[in-house]
């Protein structure tokens, strides 16, 4: 799975050094969840103390845009997570409200809103669902 991401990183000639490895290997296990940036730079500045916040805060950035991850702002704080789907990057997410399960969704509802803005220009848009997933349904956790 992560075969994907080192590529895409050396398509846009960033070295694959130790610290940007345990960086994936870290948020690779966060494909289904966001996790706070907070928390990703605190367990790489455990492993790494020697590695400042702000270049774990930028190789974090770095991250974002080659799209390897996704992010968002959630209550003030930034949040980011794996990238779902490294073929349809544009996609958009369901998220339970009960687990933090994060599914994808891949219809853009971007033409609709088109349709009812003649004349303007959408720059960026960001879209959630939000509802209790299937599996926190069938056990009952609602
Ligand atoms: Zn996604
Ligand atoms: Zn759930
Ligand atoms: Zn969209």
């Amino acid at each position: 799975m992560l075969e994907v991401a080192i590529k895409l990183l050396q398509k846009n000639n960033y070295k694959i050094t130790k610290q940007r490895r345990s960086l994936l290997d870290y948020l690779s296990h966060f494909q289904e969840h966001y996790v706070a940036v907070s928390a990703v730079d605190k367990y790489m500045h455990e492993i790494y103390p020697g590695m400042s916040h702000n270049t774990i805060y930028r190789n974090i950035k770095e991250f974002e845009e080659v799209g390897i991850i996704e992010n968002k702002l959630r209550d003030g704080s930034a949040w980011v997570k794996y990238q779902c789907d490294f073929v349809h990057q544009h996609h958009h997410h369901f998220v339970c409200k009960k687990c933090g399960k994060v599914q994808e969704v891949q219809m853009c509802p971007l033409d609709f809103f088109e349709e009812q803005l003649p004349g303007c220009r959408i720059d960026e848009h960001h879209f959630e669902l939000y509802g209790i997933c299937a599996d926190c349904i069938r056990l009952g956790k609602e």
